[in-house]
């Protein structure tokens, strides 16, 4: 499949939208107690991500070989050939059209689903079925991924069905994609968290394939808007690659700008967990050699970049 025909899957009439999964229960994706729904699909690939099987836009399979007994039903079933078994099976993802075919006959659950069309209008009613839940805890419905502004049109049903009903809606979005598409979800927004990565454009591309002029436009933009969201900058605190003193400094000196709307900057300090997806995608983790930071070395880095900017609540 073409992938940038499927960037635009929901950005069409039938009110359809590619999501990988979604979480119930979360305390991590806003306030309260959420429901995240993780959209299919990113502009970006950021080399620590977590939910590596959310990168793609199209649908596709993970093996987890551990798990896999050869027995050969799944290259058996495959009717695109895109499975082989060589010892144990081998996949040219060139050839797969995310049929989930191979993972139906597997017994042993060695083949993992990434990858679901969805009407928007049943998973909004799926959603507001759990609003007792959001109303006692606080919480409500996060959208996630992957990037949720790479299906605009189709997020912003989702969210809008979602308001209907009262039910508050946040956002996680690195911004990669362009303003026209986020301002879609603004009307049904009650509070955006928005990442940043590295101040330095070039770095920022070495890391996520993408430069960072877009998304600081888009963050200035978010800041100026005169929708009633609340703001949240979220910088992921990656050991050796954008926590010196240097980024830290132009992280400060961007938010210094963002006069209007922005509450505060949440620190996400790096961990590991999902580097084993990159297994089941048959893709090498960048970071492998990466180790996860002392407790002590977050918290002085969040004091350092507390000290640069007097006034503006900096969370770990
Ligand atoms: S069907 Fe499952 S257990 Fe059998 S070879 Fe395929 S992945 Fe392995
Ligand atoms: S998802 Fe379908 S096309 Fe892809 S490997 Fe499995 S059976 Fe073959």
């Amino acid at each position: 499949m073409n992938e940038k025909a499927d960037m635009t899957i929901g950005n069409n009439s039938d009110k359809s939208c590619r999501i990988l999964r979604v979480e119930k229960s979360s305390i991590y994706d806003g306030r309260g107690l959420r429901n995240v729904v993780f959209f299919k699909g990113c502009p970006m690939q950021c080399a620590w991500c977590s939910t590596p099987e959310s990168q793609s836009f199209n649908a596709e399979i993970g093996i987890d070989l551990a798990k896999c007994i050869n027995c050969g039903e799944c290259a058996k079933a495959c009717k695109k050939g895109a499975l082989q078994l060589n010892g144990q099976p081998v996949l040219q993802r060139e050839l797969c059209d995310g049929c989930f075919t191979c993972a139906e006959v597997c017994k042993k659950r060695a083949i993992k689903k990434y990858g679901l069309d969805v009407r928007t209008t049943q998973l909004a009613s799926n959603l507001v079925k759990d609003e007792i839940f959001y109303f006692h805890s606080g919480g409500g419905v996060t959208l996630s991924g992957g990037e949720p502004c790479a299906q605009s049109e189709s997020a912003a049903e989702l969210l809008h069905e979602l308001k209907k009903h009262g039910v508050h809606t946040s956002i996680e979005t690195a911004l990669c994609c362009s303003w026209e598409n986020i301002k879609t979800l603004l009307p049904y927004l009650d509070c955006v968290l928005a990442d940043i990565k590295h101040m330095d454009s070039d770095i920022h591309k070495r890391w996520t394939g993408f430069d960072n002029s877009t998304i600081i436009e888009n963050i200035h933009q978010l800041d100026s808007s005169d929708y009633p969201f609340s703001f949240i900058l979220r910088f992921p605190l990656i050991p050796d690659i954008n926590d010196d003193d240097e980024n830290l400094y132009a992280l400060a000196a961007l938010t210094r700008k963002l006069t209007k709307k922005l509450q505060s900057i949440e620190i996400l300090p790096y961990h590991r967990l999902g580097s084993i997806t990159y297994k089941y995608l048959g893709r090498d983790y960048r970071l492998e050699e990466t180790s996860v930071s002392t407790v002590a070395h977050i918290e002085e880095r969040v004091n350092y970049l507390r000290s640069c900017l007097p006034g503006v609540p900096v969370m770990a």
